[in-house]
């Protein structure tokens, strides 16, 4: 499934600004951002393992470039006001095949899923699963 980065969209018609990341379809987007380092990318990917796993019931996506089995949950946490929704396990796409993701969200990522503003967003939605 191919969604462009930033289109506000969720899956399960809930309301609220949603920032879609991470569903790249069948390839890699030329990305207007970069990564500072190698050692950010370890980081983040470190970062986003934390981040739990919501709307287990829209169904298994596959990697359509490699065909890699990637599961049927989405990732959300909250920061700035929007909650940022990416496939599960889009480090896949990262660290295979050089997806990079839009510097607000690398931002979002470091800044806001420690956040109190996160925090409470995960405990008010204990029930997505
Ligand atoms: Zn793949």
């Amino acid at each position: 499934m191919f969604i462009p980065d930033g289109v506000n969209r969720d899956y399960s018609g809930k309301k609220g600004i949603f920032f879609s990341w991470g569903w790249i379809g069948n390839k890699v987007n030329k990305s207007e951002s970069s990564w500072d380092s190698e050692d950010q990318i370890s980081q983040f990917v470190s970062k986003i393992s934390q981040v739990k796993k919501v709307d287990g019931y829209m169904g298994r996506h596959d990697c359509e470039i490699c065909g890699e089995k990637m599961g049927s949950c989405s990732l959300k946490f909250k920061y700035g006001g929007k909650v940022y929704v990416s496939p599960d396990r889009v480090e896949h796409y990262i660290l295979k095949h050089g997806y990079v993701p839009p510097k607000e969200v690398i931002n979002s990522v470091f800044n806001g899923i420690d956040s109190e503003e996160n925090k409470t967003y995960v405990k008010n939605h204990q029930n997505d699963l």
